[in-house]
């Protein structure tokens, strides 16, 4: 599961756990990007925060691991990179599932080698409020349709620019992402 993950929360918390029991997944890895391609309207906090973060939310969960790959690779990280990487690790006897919300999904045809990620990974998008998956039909073509499949999960209306706002106007994020990352923003003074 890739993201800039600033800051992790429950949405993304509950989108890895779900896929990983509905699709009997053995592990889920965490891939917080280092520089996102996509520039974002926002300077993005530094990606050691924001790995630190998301280590601490998913500590508890044996599932669950953090990866450093996109970090420690310089200039922009791009999913393809990655997935080629996990590739050679794993070998080809281990299926990767690359666990999306709708609205990146739907973005997947603006990837760097879209064509030749969705051929290297099957995706599982989750249900996001505000994001209609009938779009999906209307923006891919069937080859990457069949290469996506839908989760739905009870849908989280949680995302990192709602927290960094909430930080910034002093308004209470605990119940939001776990106690663990609400005291490391607060410790750092981090979204002031
Ligand atoms: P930002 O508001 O900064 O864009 P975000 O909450 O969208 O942050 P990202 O790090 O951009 O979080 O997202 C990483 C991945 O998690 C994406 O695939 C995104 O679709 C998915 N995701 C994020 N929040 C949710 C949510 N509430 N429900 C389902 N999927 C989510
Ligand atoms: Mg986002």
């Amino acid at each position: 599961m890739g993201g800039t993950f600033d800051p992790i929360h429950y949405g993304h918390l509950l989108a890895a756990e779900e896929a990983r029991f509905r699709f009997n997944l053995s592990r889920v890895i965490f891939v917080p990007c280092g520089t996102p391609p996509h520039k974002k309207p926002y300077k993005v906090t530094p990606a050691e925060h924001r790995y630190a973060m998301t280590v601490l939310a998913t500590a508890s969960n044996p599932y669950f691991v953090v990866s450093r790959i996109e970090i420690d690779r310089p200039g922009p990280s791009y999913a393809i990179d990655t997935v080629k990487i996990f590739r050679q690790q794993f070998g080809y006897g281990v299926e990767i599932f690359f666990i999306t919300g709708l609205d990146a999904v739907l973005e997947i045809l603006t990837w760097k080698n879209h064509d030749e990620l969705i051929q290297l990974c099957q995706f599982i998008a989750v249900n996001r409020p505000g994001y209609d998956s009938e779009k999906l039909r209307e923006h891919l073509p069937p080859s990457y349709l069949d290469r996506i499949s839908l989760l739905s999960i009870p849908g989280i209306d949680i995302s990192s620019t709602m927290i960094r706002e909430r930080v910034r106007k002093n308004e209470p994020i605990l119940y939001l992402t776990p106690e663990t990352v609400c005291d490391y923003i607060a410790k750092h003074g981090l979204y002031k």
